[in-house]
């Protein structure tokens, strides 16, 4: 159920509602453009925003790990340039036997290392529970591909005013991807950014399949920002950096792209991590496409 201030909000945007039995079905369409350039901007920070003119490059690896991890990573990074860093503290594994996130003890590291560098962080939120403690120390909530449809959880997030990074689940569509964005807007947060990161496929030899089309697709009818994250869809170190380019040309406002120092020790996702040095080179090519596709990075 929209609450009655959700309910208020679609309202005003002129949408309408419709009578489907003895259902209402609100048709909601907060996501959707209301005019060919009507765009919004994320801000994470005053340097670090997405939908604008600058592009919104989120890196780091997979998991905190420890302080010395991060310190190590953050500063390869902000140079690079890196405008948020990420690194899960809350990490939906497949298996319950692998390293699940540090958790509270993640978020203080992240806390310390936004202060020291001045980088927004940029974390996953995996319960309706986290919310709070994760709004309180990150700069943008991260919804995992797993809980792209966690309703609830969406919900929560909705009502806080942090911005959120909205990933594509593994067999959503677009339109459920919009739809997921919806609910998280019309508790009250129009700062969402969505992210393509590849769906599920009948090919073996990449992690997912990276749905670039998506891409243009999602632009042509909503206003939100959109980037790409061609390690989890591809998992693969030597398709990143091509897949990330050709987010750049297909029109993404951003790359979110794992690093990790020591791909080999990594407690999770080390296999796709690129070195910082890889990194550096793929962020020298993706300022000069940003150049010609008259955007640039910050
Ligand atoms: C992640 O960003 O580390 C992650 C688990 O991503 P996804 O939800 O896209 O699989
Ligand atoms: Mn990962």
């Amino acid at each position: 159920m929209h609450t009655a201030r959700a309910q208020q909000r679609i309202r005003a945007f002129g949408f309408t509602e419709s009578q489907k039995g003895s259902t209402t079905v609100l048709e909601a369409r907060l996501a959707t453009k209301r005019t060919p350039d009507h765009k919004t901007v994320v801000a994470l920070s005053e340097q670090a925003t997405c939908g604008g003119k600058e592009l919104l490059i989120i890196g780091g690896p997979c998991s905190v790990e420890s302080l010395e991890q991060m310190e190590e990573v953050a500063a390869k990074l902000a140079p690079a340039p890196v405008q948020a860093l990420r690194g899960g503290v809350h990490k939906p594994r497949t298996s319950p036997y692998s390293f699940q996130g540090l958790g509270k003890e993640g978020l203080e590291i992240l806390e310390t290392i936004k202060k020291g560098h001045g980088m927004p962080v940029v974390t996953e939120v995996m319960s309706c529970e986290q919310v709070e403690s994760v709004a309180a120390s990150a700069d943008m909530l991260q919804i995992g591909s797993r809980n792209m449809q966690n309703f609830e959880l969406l919900k929560e997030v909705g009502q806080t005013k942090k911005p959120v990074l909205l990933k594509r689940g593994m067999s959503a569509t677009v339109k459920d991807l919009l739809m997921s964005a919806e609910y998280i807007m019309a508790g009250g947060n129009g700062q969402v950014v969505l992210c393509e990161r590849g769906v599920r496929s009948f090919e073996e030899s990449t992690r997912n399949m990276l749905d670039l089309a998506s891409v243009p697709n999602i632009k042509g009818q909503s206003h939100l920002p959109v980037i790409v994250d061609p390690s989890h869809a591809t998992g693969r170190p030597d398709l990143i950096p091509p897949m990330a380019r050709a987010a750049v040309a297909a029109g993404a406002d951003g790359v979110h792209v794992e690093v990790h120092c020591c791909p080999e020790e990594a407690l999770s996702d080390g296999p796709q991590a690129l070195l910082p040095d890889q990194f550096d080179v793929l962020m020298r090519d993706i300022k000069k496409l940003a150049e010609f596709f008259h955007k640039k990075l910050a």
